[in-house]
């Protein structure tokens, strides 16, 4: 059976419920990687893992608050617009505009903004 720790959870970048596990590389050293929204985070002292205690009750916890409330997740979904706004504001644009293998980060994002302004 698999230990506890290896447990799917909650993914804190993309907030998908159950999508992101600790692995170890091949150091043995642990690490977060979410398998909807591509992120890692590794872990490179054992310092790293008192976030990991912490952090992942209480992102389950948003989760849960954002599936059932629905005034909760309109603020949430407004605040996560708005560091979409900032972060895409911050960006320099890129020097070519389509990137050689598909979307760039910026053209996601920028592609989501226009979705978003459609609603
Ligand atoms: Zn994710």
């Amino acid at each position: 059976m698999l230990p506890t720790i290896f447990h799917p959870r909650t993914c804190w970048w993309c907030l998908t419920l159950a999508m992101m596990a600790v692995r170890l590389d091949r150091n043995g050293k642990p690490f977060l990687v979410c398998s909807v929204c591509g992120a890692r985070g590794f872990m490179r002292t054992p310092a790293s893992l008192n976030g990991l205690a912490v952090v992942a009750p209480v992102v389950e916890q948003i989760r849960e608050q954002l599936t059932n409330d629905p005034r909760y997740a309109e603020q949430q979904r407004l605040v996560i617009a708005s560091l979409k706004r900032e972060f895409l504001a911050a960006m320099a644009p890129t020097p070519e505009q389509s990137a050689p293998q598909g979307m760039t980060f910026r053209d996601q994002l920028e592609l989501e903004q226009k979705k978003g302004t459609k609603k």
